[in-house]
């Protein structure tokens, strides 16, 4: 009725209408909850109660059921991104049974969920934007941050995953398309580190983009403007982080994520004292790595500190990774960090990073500019330097060539060799490459996964340095007593408690990573670890202190079977 109604844009008359829902879910509105939907496997006693009868055809499958049907409908799809689409329209519909294919076939779908497949994800979001998962805070939001906080459904958040899109993977500015990595990695933190879903909070900060192809996109979905910069950005990430703090306590855990160097190594600087802040490119990364040297050096023999590292690449991943092995170091032989440092060397793209450079270098290369005559390549730096442990972190690949590989050989019985620069076409060199350049001494870990390599009749397998090892059960071991502030020695605890699932025979084969296939078993381990070191510190506050860490942490885990419905 026009009197009822609002005159719209075209002339006609609009009518208003109130949106309204159910407070008990039954019936279709329960069919349509992804968090309580059972699809097929609502019981005839739940069909009875819950007024399903007719809404659904009369078989009653089991979860099991459900997984195998849904496995065969994702195996048919080729194409990657089709994989994913099919994963997310899973995971809008039916949450648990998402969750439980995604831990039951972790290593088939982990690929698909997150990296490499979530990258075209964000390439493409645009046009396979469908429901919006997470929030979005932009510039247009500066002033009002807390009310778009109170918008989101969820009141009792653990886990948020923010992102500004500036550097997406290897992918550079995907501006507010980076929405992916965020919603990824909360999957992960739920599959992997069993914090519930509803605790997490995936967010995308739009400041604008300086991706021109993305502006001049016509389906763009995020603030058509170049980046902004300087005080306008601080002044929203400020506002975001009091936001954050005031509406879910200071034991919010917030996840940076695919920052820009500049920002990520300031924003951790600056929040690390005053909320519970975890970079996982810089700090999780340095994890993963230091948890696979520490497995790697019971096979090379010695301490870290009798071993000389050197990098390619020093920028968030390599410098972070850098300064948690002095500070493992440091720590163990009671020595200054500075003098811990002396064993680490990095090259970047000028060369070896040294003294006479400082007046030209970044602020985090400063502590690796150690007193060397000027070196301009690797393999120079190798041959002087003579490491026992070259790490790849430049992003470019085909860097460790057969003199490099050859010349780490020469000088090292065995020598470890990590390609970490993902995709796989920018890994430094190959895992058929480490092996057979070193006629089969090497012990080989990469950033994205190799296949066994065969080598004069001897299979090696190689290891996967993933960041999906540790930020899972490191959130959940933070989440679990109650931590406030990210101490750097709970870093140091979440690598001892990866290397502590490594088995002597994968040792014994030179795999200095556990099998992915018990990522829950690691993560609750991990977990474990990190909140004993919380407890130890006096940095837990929920106490008592439970007497079974593993055991608790296993308890605290989200378990994607479905309830029964009264
Ligand atoms: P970044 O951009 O912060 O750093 C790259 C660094 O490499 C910079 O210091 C740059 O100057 C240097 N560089 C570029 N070209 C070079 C060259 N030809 N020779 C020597 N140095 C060169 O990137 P980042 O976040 O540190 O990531 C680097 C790589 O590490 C990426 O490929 C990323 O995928 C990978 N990575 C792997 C893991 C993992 O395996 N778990 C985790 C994080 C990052």
């Amino acid at each position: 009725m026009a009197s009822e109604g609002d005159v719209d844009d075209n002339g006609g008359v609009d009518q208003l209408v109130t949106p309204w829902n159910m407070s008990i879910s039954s019936g279709y509105i329960l069919l349509r909850d992804p968090h309580q939907n059972k699809g097929l496997a609502f019981t005839e006693r739940e069909r009875d109660a819950h007024y399903l009868h007719g809404l659904l055809p009369p078989t009653i499958s089991t979860q099991e059921q459900q997984v195998k049907k849904i496995l065969h409908n994702l195996r048919q799809y080729q194409i990657p991104l089709q994989r994913y689409i099919a994963m997310i329209d899973l995971q809008e519909r039916n949450e648990m049974l998402f969750y439980k294919l995604l831990i039951d076939h972790v290593e088939e779908f982990l690929p698909v969920v997150y990296t490499p497949t979530v990258g075209e994800a964000c390439q493409k979001f645009g046009s396979i934007f469908r429901r919006p998962q997470g929030l979005y805070i932009s510039l247009k939001d500066k002033g009002h941050v807390r009310e778009l906080l109170n918008n989101w459904p969820e009141r009792n958040i653990q886990v948020i995953v923010v992102t500004d899109g500036e550097r997406i993977l290897g992918l550079g500015d995907l501006g507010c398309q980076g929405m992916g990595i965020p919603v990824g990695k909360l999957s992960l933190y739920t599959a992997l580190g069993g914090v519930r879903p509803s605790a997490c909070l995936p967010i995308t900060i739009d400041v604008g983009t300086n991706n021109q192809k993305l502006l001049d996109d016509e389906f763009y979905i995020g603030l058509k403007q170049n980046r902004a910069r300087g005080e306008e950005y601080t002044e929203l990430l400020e506002e975001f982080m009091c936001a954050v703090k005031r509406n879910y306590g200071e034991k919010i855990l917030v996840q940076f994520e695919d920052f820009a160097n500049h920002n990520a190594f300031d924003l951790l600087k600056k929040y690390r004292t005053t909320h519970l802040v975890f970079n996982d490119d810089i700090q999780g990364t340095a994890s993963v790595v230091l948890g696979g040297l520490l497995s790697a050096i019971k096979v090379l023999g010695g301490t870290l500190s009798d071993h000389t590292f050197l990098f390619l690449g020093a920028g968030e991943a390599g410098t972070g990774i850098a300064e948690l092995i002095a500070l493992e170091i440091s720590k163990k032989t009671d020595s200054s960090i500075e003098d811990a440092r002396q064993k680490i060397w990095l090259v970047d793209s000028k060369g070896l990073v040294v003294s006479s450079r400082k007046e030209s270098l970044q602020h985090f290369k400063l502590p690796w500019a150690h007193e060397h005559e000027p070196v301009t390549t690797l393999l120079d730096a190798v041959k002087d330097i003579k490491p026992t442990v070259l790490i790849g972190t430049s992003g470019v690949g085909r860097q460790f060539t057969q003199e490099v590989v050859e010349a780490m050989s020469s000088n090292n019985e065995k020598p470890l060799i990590m390609a970490l620069s993902n995709p796989t076409s920018q890994s430094e060199c190959t895992a058929e490459e480490a092996y057979t350049w070193s006629q089969g001494r090497a012990i080989f870990a990469s950033g994205s996964p190799f296949d066994p390599v065969t080598y004069e009749d001897k299979i090696f397998v190689p290891g996967q340095a993933n960041n999906a090892y540790i930020f899972p059960g490191f959130g959940l071991g933070l989440i679990m007593c109650g931590v406030v502030s990210v101490h750097d020695d709970l870093l140091l605890a979440a690598s001892q408690g990866l290397a502590s699932q490594v088995t002597d025979e994968d040792l014994a084969k030179g795999i200095i990573y556990p099998s992915f296939s018990c990522i829950r078993k690691i993560s609750a381990n991990i977990a474990a670890y990190v909140a004993a070191k919380a407890y130890d510190l006096g940095l837990a506050s929920y106490n008592p202190r439970p007497e079974d860490l593993v055991k608790f942490a296993e308890r605290c885990m989200y378990s994607p079977t479905y309830p029964n419905y009264r």
